[in-house]
């Protein structure tokens, strides 16, 4: 008998956590925090002791918890690719950095982060390997270079977690490998099951316009990414579309497209990114005086936050907060309560003490990196399961149920729930 054991991120986004007790090994997939609301969330504790963990990405929301497990004295190796131990090391001291400074309990030390990056174990794409007597594939999952879809084979049975992943192909990677084998159990995402993505096309070329209209005018174009993979999106789409002005690169955002150059096996064309950032003349910005010299000039600037939450994007807006010439492009989903979304709501950014009404010109673009509705569906009836476990969504029971309309054996997991695979 399999058991599973839902952690958390079941019927929300963040803190994504599942425990796979296949009776002779005990595997951890994923173990994030959840951000977006304060203090950060954990998931549930893990009691047993693990034979392995398997990082599906390096986002936080599946990565933020795991040096909580070396904090209690777990051992076991860390499966995942070897860019996402590049990745965690970034977030994973950022992280800790900003719990210190937002006065959170310490849960675990810098020790802790050093052992979870001590202790993992790089894999490839399609070779499978083993933990005790089950074997792991991992698959692409086309969400950010590095991300990886789980297959388990253990006990006559096949178990596929699809954590974040998306079929279509970006500007930056390819989609998700579509050449999975049928299973048993899958336990997917569900972030985009109620909504499509607007035609990503318009996106890009409205995303442009922005940019262009604001240069037009003398004026400068604010890009806020997400430091991982849409960073390299939007410096790949500048590079379709050839644009000739001055663009600088700050925070994260500079550190983690290092990281991604450092792979340029992982890009949808070998080493796209670092040939985009030359051909575009992409200069870094290191310190602050840069800061405050490139604004005198009209320029592009792409940086994070993506949510607006911190990071040099503040800055820059504090400064330009009110020049109606200027533009600021938000190009991700702006979890409701962030800065991100309260600007949208509200025309005003509020940050700390600060409450500007912003007189730049504000618009938000979709290039997200999660299958769509159509896709998801399609997705499950490919790999035809026997039960489908709904978990990271907003309305995980919304899909549950469609899933079971359809005649899938199909639920949400609550926080703490346990299932029996016999
Ligand atoms: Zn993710
Ligand atoms: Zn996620």
């Amino acid at each position: 008998m399999i058991r599973l054991s839902f952690l958390g991120g079941t019927r929300e986004v963040g803190r994504s956590a599942t425990l796979i007790d296949t009776e002779t090994e005990k595997i951890l997939i994923d173990y994030g925090i959840k951000i977006s609301v304060k203090p950060t969330q954990y998931p549930k504790n893990v009691k047993a002791k693990l034979d392995g963990v398997l990082l599906s990405h390096g986002h936080l929301d599946h990565s933020g918890a795991i040096p909580v497990l070396f904090h209690q004295g777990q051992k076991c190796p860390v499966h995942g690719m070897e860019i996402t131990r590049s990745l965690s090391r970034m977030i994973l001291f950022d992280s800790y950095k900003i719990g210190r400074y937002e006065g959170e309990k310490e849960r675990y030390s810098k020790t802790d982060i050093n052992k979870t990056l001590r202790n993992f174990k790089p894999m490839k794409y399609r070779k499978p390997f083993n933990i005790g007597k089950t074997t792991v594939t991992a698959f692409d999952a086309g969400h950010i270079p590095g991300s990886a879809i789980y297959l388990l084979e253990t006990q006559n049975k096949r178990i596929l977690y699809t954590s974040d992943f998306n079929t279509s192909d970006t500007r930056l990677i390819n989609g998700a490998d579509t050449d999975i084998p049928q299973v048993d159990v899958l336990i997917t995402e569900s972030t985009y099951a109620q909504r499509e993505h607007p035609d990503r096309q318009k996106q890009e070329k409205g995303m442009i316009e922005a940019i262009e209209g604001a240069l037009a005018n003398e004026g400068i174009a604010l890009v806020a990414c997400f430091a991982i993979a849409r960073t390299q999106e939007v410096l790949s789409i500048l590079d379709e579309y050839n644009l000739q002005e001055k663009i600088y690169i700050d925070g994260m955002a500079r550190k983690a497209t290092r990281i991604i150059n450092e792979h340029p096996e992982l890009q949808r064309e070998y080493n796209q990114v670092n040939r985009a950032m030359q051909r575009l003349k992409v200069k870094p910005i290191t310190n602050h005086s840069m800061r405050k010299k490139i604004l005198k000039e009209p320029c592009i600037i792409i940086t994070t936050s993506g949510m607006l939450t911190g990071g040099p994007i503040a800055y820059y807006i504090e400064k330009l907060w009110d020049r109606k010439e200027c533009s600021l492009s938000l190009t991700g989903f702006q979890v409701p309560g962030t800065e991100g979304a309260v600007l949208l709501e509200t025309g005003h950014y509020i940050h700390g003490d600060l409450d500007l009404p912003i007189k730049m010109s504000v618009r938000k673009f979709d290039f997200s990196s999660h299958t769509s509705r159509s896709e998801l569906f399609k997705f499950v009836k490919k790999v035809n399961p026997e039960r489908v476990f709904c978990v990271h969504g907003d309305n995980t029971e919304g899909f549950a149920e469609e899933l079971s309309k359809e005649g899938f054996d199909a639920v949400a997991p609550k926080l703490g729930e346990n299932f029996s695979i016999e």
